[in-house]
């Protein structure tokens, strides 16, 4: 098993498949400039497989498929037809813009996808193309109805941003009416890919419950999952519910479970840390599966206790990476 040195039990691992992306969204990364990895930076599939073999015997039980967009990396369906057979995974869900998911739908539900979680910061098509700088609306739709229609537990990301979607939020709040839906309301983060944070007006975890509560006064609590990072709710007598997750605020660090594998294969023990281990190169100058669970055990002996305090080591290094390069 893998213990931080916090005591703080890690079975989760958010694991990024590509840098690359169809869409741009202006709170992810720029509109062009964008450098890619090359090719031969990246984790292969092989890689990905073999590590997260090696951290299923620690114990790490539930794997993040993110990006940039899954999607867009060619061979991603097959890869996860592979690792739904890893003896010790149990849960493998994914988060996509929904853009291309919707063909792959049989095939998930054949391996046991259990949840996807779609990106999605406007119910409205304008401001969709705004927010993403693409003419995607009518996909992503088309996936999260097909989605609808399967027993995968489906969730809903929206970042929430000034002058952006505001008008969205209530729209959001009526789609857990209908349909069996978990909207998550996400703090907007300064993971941009440019210098500085995108909004000016920042809306945090408590504005963004009171403004729920002044449309829909009866918004009833639910229980938060351990180590959940929303706060989670629901309007009496609708069919889905609602979290906010306080990417920002950072109010959920105290029983974090999870690490990420960036595209390139860079081990971050935490979303605000700048540095990493380069698990790749590990894996690539022959370390056997022993050796590379020591150093596993090493690194994590060694975190940050929270984002705040990853973020502040960084020094005159803010916080400006894509999430796409990161994995979100
Ligand atoms: N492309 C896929 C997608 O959009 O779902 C997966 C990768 S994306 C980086 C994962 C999640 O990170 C998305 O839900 C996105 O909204 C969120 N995200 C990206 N940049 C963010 C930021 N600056 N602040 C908060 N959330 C962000
Ligand atoms: Fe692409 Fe996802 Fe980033 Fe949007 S949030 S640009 S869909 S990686």
């Amino acid at each position: 098993m893998f213990y931080d040195n916090h005591g703080r039990k890690i079975n989760y691992v958010r694991l990024a498949v590509t840098d690359r992306c169809n869409l741009r969204c202006f709170y992810c990364m720029p509109e062009s400039g964008i450098k890619y990895m090359n090719r031969e930076d990246l984790l292969t599939f092989e890689e990905m497989e073999r590590m997260l073999r090696v951290f299923a015997e620690q114990g790490i039980n539930k794997v993040r498929i993110t990006g940039g967009e899954p999607f867009v990396r060619r061979g991603i369906m097959e890869f996860l037809e592979s690792i739904a057979t890893l003896p010790g995974i149990d849960h493998i869900n994914i988060t996509t813009n929904g853009t291309t998911t919707g063909q792959y739908i049989d095939r998930l539900q054949a391996i046991g996808i259990r949840a996807v979680n779609l990106s999605l910061d406007s119910l409205d098509k304008d401001r969709f193309f705004e927010i993403t700088r693409r003419n995607e609306f009518d996909n992503v739709m088309e996936t999260f109805h097909q989605l609808l229609d399967t027993d995968i537990n489906v969730k809903i990301n929206m970042v929430v941003m000034e002058g952006r979607n505001i008008e969205d939020i209530y729209p959001m709040v009526l789609l857990t009416r209908d349909h069996n839906v978990s909207v998550r309301f996400i703090e907007e983060m300064p993971f941009n890919g440019t210098e500085g944070q995108g909004n000016t007006t920042f809306w945090p975890m408590k504005k963004i419950l009171d403004h729920v509560k002044a449309e829909f006064p009866e918004v009833e609590k639910l229980p938060d999952p351990p180590s959940s990072t929303s706060r989670n709710y629901k309007i009496k007598g609708f069919k889905g519910d609602f979290g906010i997750i306080a990417a920002y605020t950072r109010t959920f660090c105290g029983t974090c479970n999870r690490i990420r594998v960036t595209p390139q294969g860079t081990l971050k023990t935490c979303l605000y840390e700048g540095g990493g281990t380069s698990l790749r190169d590990i894996i690539r100058s022959g370390a056997s599966d022993h050796q590379l669970t020591d150093h596993l055990q090493k690194i994590l002996s060694n975190r940050f206790k929270d984002g705040f305090e990853a973020e502040n080591d960084r020094k005159n290094n803010p916080v400006s990476e894509s999430m796409a390069t990161i994995g979100g």
